[in-house]
Order: C-alpha cells, then sequence, then structure tokens
C-alpha cells in the first residue's frame, strides 16, 4: 500500500511530554537503542511575554518513520497514534489533516513522511 499523501498530525499543545510514542514507535518498529523512529523533544521553559513562560513539548518523527505501513496495511492504526496517551496525535489523508490543524489554528504540526 503506498502511504503517498499521507501523515501524522500533532496537536503539541496537550502533548504532555509521556514518551510513549517513542517506546510505541521503538517497540513495533524494532528501532536499535540510540534511534527513534518519534523522539520527543523539549523546548523552554524561558519567559515570554508578560507574566507568561513558552514551554512545550514536541514529538519529532525522524527519517525511520515509515508511518507504520504494516499496521496500516492490517487497518490499524500508527503504533504512537494508538499509545498516545494524551490523544494528540493524529493519522490520515494530509488534505483531513490540514483542514484539522487549520481549525486548531495554533501549537500543531504536520509530519509528512
Ligand atoms: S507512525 Fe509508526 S513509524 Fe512513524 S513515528 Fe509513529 S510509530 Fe513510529
Ligand atoms: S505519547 Fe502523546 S502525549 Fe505522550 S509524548 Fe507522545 S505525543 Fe506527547
Amino acid at each position: 500500500m503506498s502511504l503517498k499523501g499521507y501523515g501524522l498530525l500533532i496537536d503539541y499543545e496537550f502533548c504532555s511530554g509521556c514518551h510513549s510514542c517513542e517506546v510505541a514507535c521503538k517497540n513495533e518498529r524494532n528501532i536499535p537503542l540510540g534511534k527513534w523512529g518519534i523522539k520527543v523533544e523539549t523546548i523552554g521553559p524561558w519567559k515570554a511575554e508578560g507574566d507568561r513562560y513558552e514551554f512545550n513539548h514536541i514529538p519529532c518523527p525522524t527519517s525511520l518513520c515509515n508511518l507504520c505501513e504494516e499496521r496500516i496495511a492490517k487497518g490499524k492504526k500508527p503504533s504512537c497514534v494508538h499509545h498516545c496517551l494524551c490523544q494528540v496525535m493524529d493519522y490520515g489523508p494530509i488534505d483531513e489533516l490540514a483542514k484539522k490543524a487549520a481549525e486548531k489554528g495554533s501549537k500543531v504540526v504536520m509530519f509528512l513522511p
């Protein structure tokens, strides 16, 4: 199955930084120690405007991500999407994801392998 035109959408505003997506991906894809199919990076905290602080966890898929093509072929969701504890990850055709991202409006990233 070709996954051209499909991607991942991550609403990082509500990502807790739990790293479950990293672990789920490593287990699913047998990714060796020191490498990741998706890696959660933390930005901040630093002082932003006024009394506000900027602090985000942002999961970044890597070149080892194949969008879980074996799971998709069986009608399942990608492992990271399935195991995300905060349900902030989504998968699908990029036009649908782009629509959801536009509705969300901020703190959302789309990944196309
Ligand atoms: S879609 Fe699959 S391969 Fe890609 S980051 Fe998620 S678990 Fe890893
Ligand atoms: S599993 Fe979900 S909530 Fe946890 S770090 Fe990954 S994207 Fe964030």
